[in-house]
């Protein structure tokens, strides 16, 4: 089969691999009908993240279809079509329980293969998936492949962003980041009612796509207006925000732009050693910090049931290429080119 391998940081290649093989009973096969480039993709891409072994097929957002089951596989059938999160998980263990599946004691995350152990990826044609029944959800016909494809991560994660700032002292809110997992965060506060949900973007194309959006938007480098802004905010500050950028910037930001007692939600992947403000200054803020890796396989049931009843995500997808051009692809959203948001993969 066809896949995109990393082979050193920002060498993509579009090359055949061996095909996957059901290794153990609980194993599928998932087609790919789908596949997406994902902002932590790039943290491998650029070597900020090391350890993958040369050739390791990339990516951990897919969607597709089952074509082969391991023989105690029941509840998944040749030809259904499934969402798969972006790490496995064993639904069994104490984590999976409850509803850490992020932390599941088997999980492995997709696209991550060192010293020959782990997961290949799924921006693939096909792609083996242990744990299959308690991993991939199956999702209706009805709901369209690019909305299926967000479950598996992005929206997933701006869902797990948001729920801590579901609380009844909570109403004005705020997302750092208007990237793709802004996006959904901020899609998804505003399903949640608050009364203000504000973004904050220091890139000007993307401020100017949310505001087309209809969303409240701020430059983060103006720091005199914010400052103005904040000032006339009651408490001096929002209640809460997603921070969905993850590095030392944004985490700063969103400790500056939240009141006394205010929420931080953080789900950008974070490789720094230090937190940006001190425990010194956390305390004289009354700062609750929440952090980690979104359990999407917990949430994709809650998600099924929100899109179900008619909740229209808008789409990240900007721009779509042939998984051939994966280079090209990458090259394009790894150099924040203005204009694109997020890229769909076809196999
Ligand atoms: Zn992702
Ligand atoms: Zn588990």
């Amino acid at each position: 089969m066809k896949a995109l391998t990393l082979h050193a940081p920002q060498k993509i290649h579009f090359e055949s691999v061996p095909d996957p093989e059901i290794l153990a009973p609980t194993d599928v096969i998932v087609q790919v009908s789908e596949a997406a480039i994902c902002g932590s993709d790039l943290h491998v891409y650029f070597g900020r993240e090391a350890g993958l072994d040369a050739g390791t097929v990339m990516g951990h957002e897919f969607t597709g279809f089952v074509v082969a089951a391991g023989h105690s596989v029941r509840t998944l059938r040749t030809g259904m079509r499934v969402i798969s999160p972006f790490t496995t998980s064993c639904g069994q263990c104490y984590y999976c329980r409850i509803g850490l599946t992020a932390r599941c004691t088997q999980g492995q995350l997709f696209g991550w293969v060192a010293q020959g152990k782990g997961l290949q990826g799924g921006q693939s044609e096909l792609v083996r998936v242990p744990l299959a029944e308690t991993t991939l959800v199956p999702v209706p016909e009805s709901l369209g492949s690019q909305t299926s494809l967000l479950l598996g991560d992005i929206l997933a994660t701006g869902y797990h962003g948001a729920l801590p700032l579901n609380g009844a002292a909570i109403r004005r809110v705020g997302v750092i980041g208007f990237g793709p997992v802004g996006m959904m965060a901020w899609q998804v506060l505003l399903r949640m009612g608050f009364d203000q949900v504000v973004v904050f973007e220091p890139d000007f194309s993307r401020r100017n796509y949310a505001r087309e959006m209809g969303a409240e938007v701020r430059d983060p480098q103006d720091t005199e207006s914010l400052t103005v802004w904040l000032d006339q905010m009651p408490g001096g500050g929002l209640d809460g925000v997603v921070e969905a950028v993850g590095g030392a910037g944004p985490q700063q930001l969103a400790f500056w732009v939240v009141r006394a007692g205010g929420l931080i939600s953080s789900v950008g992947v974070h490789t720094q050693p230090h937190f940006s403000f001190s425990p010194a200054a956390a305390y004289d803020k009354n700062i609750t910090y929440r952090s980690g890796r979104c359990s999407a396989r917990h949430y994709i049931p809650d998600l099924l049931q929100w899109l179900d009843r008619g909740w229209d995500v808008i789409s990240p997808f900007t721009d779509t290429f042939d998984l051939r051009e994966g280079a090209a692809a990458y090259e394009r959203f790894a150099n924040r080119t203005p204009g694109c948001m997020k890229v769909l993969l076809k196999p």
